[in-house]
């Protein structure tokens, strides 16, 4: 590769809104099979909405969501800020002592003397709590591609709550086009596993690892470079930062947290995932021209 090629392309990609923080990440490029992306906020826009509320017989909507939101109060996850749009007067909500948050799991608190447990079902399994009549409820919401939480007071099943965070629009065609190229596309989410194959199936994804604690995505990415490919990984998150630095490519969106674009190879000015076809693209051209 001739230094003036790389400078040509790298500003050729600048110019397409895709930086290569390091030049040797345009070549590099070219031996990449596998394109790993992280789910929320990668693929998806990041911003849930809550869709559903199912109740445990006996339940008020108002009464579980007011403790629930109560609680999600306390933490900075999209999944909380979903909630408290959906509960409405955040000043209304009532005191909340003993907060923790489980990460990869949900959060708990003790609301007016209640506790209040809020969370995926593995929450509901590790707390030792059955999911009881709602266990159905949530597979169906998840089968639909909405994440499923299940909400416990004072140990026991109240609703399943539904958020559903939008694909971007974008996605699809960034995902056919990466197919176009050969390569193979993978997810990488904790959300749980039927939400997960529902989203990879409706945008044709080849492989998807669900359920992975957010310390789990270079485990998750090792088990994906089997047999010694190379891949990319696509995030945006604090927690994508290793699996950025680990990646034989890291790719991060220059929206998202500074400590993932310092872990990564190459940054994308916008969210929307065609600049990895770009960023390919760009890399394929320079190459053949020195070749
Ligand atoms: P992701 O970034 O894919 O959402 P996380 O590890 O942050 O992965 O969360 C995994 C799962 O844990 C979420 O899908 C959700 O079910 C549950 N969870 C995490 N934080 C919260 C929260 N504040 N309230 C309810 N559930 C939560
Ligand atoms: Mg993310």
């Amino acid at each position: 590769a001739t230094p003036t090629s790389i400078m040509v392309g790298t500003g050729r990609a600048a110019e397409m809104g895709v930086l290569f923080r390091k030049g040797d990440a345009l070549q590099r490029l070219q031996e990449v099979e596998v394109v790993a992306f992280d789910k929320t906020g990668t693929i998806t826009e990041g911003r849930p909405e809550l869709t559903d509320m199912e109740l445990a017989d006996g339940q008020s909507r108002d009464a579980v969501l007011r403790l629930v939101a109560a609680v999600e109060a306390q933490s900075e996850h999209p999944v909380a800020q979903a909630i408290l749009r959906a509960a409405g007067d955040r000043a209304a909500l009532p005191a909340v002592a003993d907060f923790a948050s489980i990460t990869g799991f949900g959060v708990r608190g003790t609301v007016e003397g209640r506790a209040v447990l809020v969370g995926a079902q593995r929450l509901m399994e590790r707390e030792g709590i059955a999911p009881g009549e709602l266990v159905d409820r949530g597979k169906a919401l998840a089968a639909a591609g909405r994440t499923p939480l299940f909400a416990a007071i004072d140990g026991k099943v109240a609703a399943v709550i539904a958020v559903s965070d939008p694909v971007k629009p974008t996605s699809r065609a960034a995902i056919e086009a990466l197919h176009g190229l050969g390569l193979e596309v993978a997810m990488i989410t904790g959300d749980a596993q039927a939400t997960a194959d529902a989203i990879a199936s409706e945008l044709g994804i080849d492989h998807v690892t669900a359920e992975v604690l957010p310390d789990g995505k270079v485990a998750a990415l090792e088990a994906l470079r089997a047999g010694g490919r190379k891949l990319a990984f696509v995030g945006d998150g604090i927690n994508d930062a290793p699996a950025l630095a680990h990646a034989d490519i890291g790719i991060a969106i220059g929206t998202g947290t500074d400590v993932a674009i310092e872990s990564a190879d190459v940054v994308l000015m916008t969210g929307d995932l065609r600049g990895v076809v770009n960023a390919f693209d760009i890399s394929a051209r320079t190459m053949r021209n020195i070749r």
